[in-house]
């Protein structure tokens, strides 16, 4: 076993675990404070990779994401000009029709981002630091929370071991750091898979161009399933499918394929074509999406979880990166405050962060729920007028929930808690206007 000392002129040496995303950024947050980071992936260099394999192809990045980017310098140069604006929705119903509903305000959008390109930008950035070493190839396999002590596997068997000041568990939703917080006492996790999985389909450009207006997120709601459309810079949208495991497995063949399609999203046929959904459909099977929630984030002064690690959350909201990416900016911020010391840190970040991020979790998995109702009664959609009356009366009292997530950096319960407050005034509002015209009714006829 080779030993491998990483202590360097006295300063503090932060071991990020896992360059995903959250785990990139996050190197670049460290290395900006002057400590010695060393990064640890599991995966080759995914800049030298010929193949990136992994989760979504592209992503919507919103306000969280863009500030905590911002923070390192990178917002607006490498990621905003790479990315595609996209102002609203727009809602195909089974007819064909499109409907576009706007994000928040006149002018806010999010952005769609390619994922691949965005983990090397930050990579590459993170390596900018003269202080910063990546080394890939090297999966973490355990770890002590007494000395800080890691234990990696490397390509064809051999070990590497080398020890830290601080730990940060960015590696994920299936975390090896995390494991070892498993074995302690206190500790609160839930993890959640829920009965829908994901499967992407290209659209490809027709005539060289966007085969659908560009600017928007495509969506294709249909009760139990699902559609969406995300733009990318060559000009294809990568389109996503949730459905049920039972329903992607109801279908074997390549007519089979059609007959769905024709049967819930017509119109996407020609887009996509028909002999590329025959082929594409079958390529890969469809993919798992899992809840994880946990608390606390950190063990003493030696190690944190972040991102994915701490939270993973379902993706209907958008939020899962923006969550993590945010993660970055709440811990730098408590590093101001507590002058950099680990054992104040810490706790103080969990006692902040948790309650945020098991809200966006909740309210992740509220919306699928509330996607897949099979019926909009009368009642709910009378609720989602009244919502938006309100809001459009009193747009002041910013009590808009999708806007407070998306483009405001509001911590995330306060908006729960905010939204949860609207319900119940609306609700009071019915209960009160449904006595008076019973009252008004029984008067009338008395
Ligand atoms: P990951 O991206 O999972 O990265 C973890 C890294 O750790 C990986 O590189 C992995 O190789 C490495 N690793 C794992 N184990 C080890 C180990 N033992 N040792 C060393 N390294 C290890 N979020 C949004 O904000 N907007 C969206 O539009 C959006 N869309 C999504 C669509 C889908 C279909 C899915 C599934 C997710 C979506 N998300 C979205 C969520 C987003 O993908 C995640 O929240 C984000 O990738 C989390 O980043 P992370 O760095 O924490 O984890």
């Amino acid at each position: 076993m080779e030993e491998s000392a990483l202590r360097r002129e006295d300063k503090k040496v932060v071991a990020v675990v896992g360059a995903g995303l959250v785990g990139a950024l996050n190197a670049c947050f460290f290395a900006k404070r002057g400590f010695e980071v060393e990064v640890f992936e599991t995966r080759e260099d995914i800049r030298k990779a010929k193949v990136v394999k992994g989760r979504s192809i592209n992503l919507a990045l919103s306000h969280r994401g863009r500030t905590a980017l911002k923070h390192v310098g990178m917002e607006d140069k490498q990621i905003v000009s790479k990315g595609i604006p996209m102002n609203a929705r727009m809602i195909h119903s089974l007819s064909g029709k499109q409907s576009p509903i706007p994000y928040g305000k006149k002018g806010q959008y999010i952005l769609s981002v390619d994922r691949a390109n965005l983990n090397k930008e930050l990579l590459t950035a993170a390596e900018t630091y003269p202080n910063t070493k990546l080394n890939f190839d090297h999966k973490l396999q355990d770890w002590s929370a007494e000395t800080g002590l890691m234990t990696f596997a490397r390509p064809h068997g051999s070990k590497t071991q080398t020890q830290a000041d601080l730990i940060v568990g960015c590696d994920g939703a299936f975390s090896a750091v995390r494991k070892q917080f498993l074995r302690r006492s206190r500790f609160n996790y839930s993890q959640t898979y829920i009965p829908h999985g994901y499967m992407e389909l290209t659209m490809r450009p027709r005539n060289g161009e966007f085969a659908m207006k560009p600017n928007y997120l495509h969506i294709w709601p249909r009760n139990t399933f699902m559609m969406i459309a995300l733009p990318n810079l060559d000009k294809t949208f990568t389109c996503t499918l949730f459905m049920p495991f039972e329903e992607f497995e109801k279908i074997s063949t390549g007519d089979e394929v059609i007959e769905f399609f024709q049967k819930y999203f017509p119109d996407a046929i020609p887009l996509i074509g028909a002999a590329t959904l025959r082929r594409d459909y079958f390529r890969l099977p469809a993919q798992a999406m899992v809840s994880v929630k946990c608390s606390p984030y950190h063990i003493g002064d030696k190690c944190v979880l972040m991102g994915d690690a701490a939270h993973a959350v379902v993706p209907f909201y958008g939020q899962g990166m923006n969550a993590g990416f945010e993660d970055c900016i709440v811990f730098d911020e408590i590093m101001n405050q507590f002058n950099e010391d680990f054992s104040a840190v810490l706790p103080e970040y969990s006692r902040v962060r948790v309650p945020d991020d098991h809200a966006i979790a909740d309210l992740a998995m509220y919306n699928y729920v509330e996607k897949n109702r099979k019926i909009k009664s009368f009642v709910h959609f009378f609720l989602k007028l009244l919502d938006a009356l309100i809001n459009s009366f009193h747009p002041s009292a910013n009590i808009d929930q999708v806007f407070q997530v998306t483009f405001t950096r509001t911590r995330y319960h306060v908006a729960v808690e905010r939204w949860h407050w609207q319900d119940k005034v609306i609700n009071r509002g019915l209960l009160l206007g449904a006595v008076g015209a019973a009252a008004g009714g029984f008067y009338l006829l008395i």
